[in-house]
């Protein structure tokens, strides 16, 4: 047996043994811990999944060991991946520093910065959030106003940013400020890391279609920023940010992932459309359901087998994009045929005449069309991969 076989089995029976049996099935939102000052667990196995993760260094199996990870090769990390997926665990905890600044901050950080944030974001206790978008800065992000004016050892910014999911929840913002005026637009941006805490940030929440309130406008007034917290160099952010967002994108995708979906198509449609034979009744349903299904199948293992390769080579590129496209899109799709399913039954929206996964559903479908915007649209997405993935011209 190599020493990765080895691996696999030792990590088997790690998660048989740790993993408690009600976190291996898919988390409710309502269900989903995010890492940060103010969890708050809702059962002792929650706590103890998260706590055996953490103090295995398993919240980032593949940062090195100095910085909190669990220094775990990639080979090691996609092995715990499979087989945290194989027993379908939940993830311990969510965490944007995880997915998006980690890695940022181990190709850009400076040694201090890794220091002080790696670690905290390893152990799930600082929430951040992403303070990129701006009111007249989404698609064209580099067009972004905030601006960071050096004074003394610190910056001072001011300005707003906007679509900023659960900022008034979090802990740290990772800011794109613009500390050059004057510069073309893409060369003169900063990267900055702001704690929530200090004077002058305010996060308002914005109500969404769904009903939910998860983004927020958030106002910067004369907030007093370190310059010891600017990632990489001065009016060098493009670049970061670029990086960032191919992080951001390869996580969106694997949020798709066919584990990831608390809905059986099959089982539903059979359950409001009725059954002939075994099958579905209608043969068009059918025909969409198996579709999707297949796509999905699909689309799963050719992002797994993307996401090892990448974790074997160079990491996320812009090839990433792909997926945030191909998986978002499908969702939306997936989203309109599940309402094709229930038909009538997906008119509710609150109240007891309606059951709570019909209800459910009709608030996915629109939180859906939120999915192929966020992280770029997919328009933006088929535009880097015309130019960035297929070198088509501009
Ligand atoms: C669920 C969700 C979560 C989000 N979370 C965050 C967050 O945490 N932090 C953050 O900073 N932002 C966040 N955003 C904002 C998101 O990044 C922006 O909404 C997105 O980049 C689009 O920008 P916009 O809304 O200004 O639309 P616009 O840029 O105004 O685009 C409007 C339309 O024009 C199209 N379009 C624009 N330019 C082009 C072009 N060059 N070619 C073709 N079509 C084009 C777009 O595709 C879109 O259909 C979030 C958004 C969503 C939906």
């Amino acid at each position: 047996m190599d020493k990765h076989q080895e691996f696999r089995q030792q990590v088997r029976q790690w998660l048989r043994d740790n993993c408690p049996v009600s976190m291996r099935t898919p988390a409710a939102e309502d269900e989903q811990i995010w890492g940060g000052r103010h969890i708050e667990f809702q059962s002792r196995e929650q706590q103890q999944w998260f706590e055996r993760m953490r103090d295995k260094g398993w919240f980032a199996p593949d940062w090195p060991i100095e910085y909190g990870g669990g220094g775990l090769d990639r080979k090691q990390a996609a092995i715990l991946n499979q087989e945290m997926t194989r027993l379908q665990c939940r993830p311990p905890q969510l965490n944007l520093g995880i997915w998006m600044l980690g890695p940022v901050l181990l190709e850009f950080g400076s040694e201090a910065q890794k220091q002080e944030h790696l670690p905290r974001m390893a152990r799930g206790e600082i929430r951040w959030c992403q303070g990129f978008s701006e009111p007249n800065a989404g698609s064209d992000l580099a067009g972004l106003q905030m601006k960071a004016e050096s004074d003394g050892d610190d910056y001072i910014v001011n300005g707003a940013k906007i679509w900023t999911s659960y900022a008034n929840k979090s802990d740290w913002i990772y800011a794109l400020v613009r500390t050059d005026p004057k510069a073309a637009k893409h060369d003169g941006i900063s990267l900055l890391l702001i704690d929530m805490t200090s004077p002058g940030i305010e996060a308002k929440p914005i109500e969404l279609i769904s009903g939910e309130s998860h983004f927020c406008e958030v106002f910067f007034e004369n907030v007093r920023v370190p310059k010891a917290n600017l990632v990489g160099e001065v009016n060098g952010g493009w670049s970061v940010a670029k990086r960032l967002m191919q992080h951001e994108r390869a996580a969106i995708a694997n949020f798709g992932g066919e584990s990831e979906s608390p809905y059986v198509l099959h089982q539903l449609a059979k359950e409001y459309i009725g059954e002939h034979q075994g099958r579905i009744a209608d043969p068009v349903i059918r025909d969409q359901v198996v579709s999707i299904d297949i796509n999905e199948k699909a689309f799963a293992l050719t992002l797994r087998r993307t996401m090892e390769e990448a974790k074997q080579g160079a990491g996320n590129g812009a090839a990433t994009s792909i997926f945030k496209y191909c998986s978002t899109e499908q969702q939306k799709q997936k989203g309109e045929l599940l309402l094709k399913i229930l038909g009538n039954r997906a008119l509710g929206w609150e109240g007891d005449d309606y059951s709570d996964q019909e209800l459910a559903i009709t608030r996915d479908w629109l939180q859906s069309k939120t999915l192929s915007i966020g992280g770029g649209t997919s328009e933006i997405q088929l535009n880097i991969i015309a130019k960035r993935v297929l070198g088509l011209p501009a």
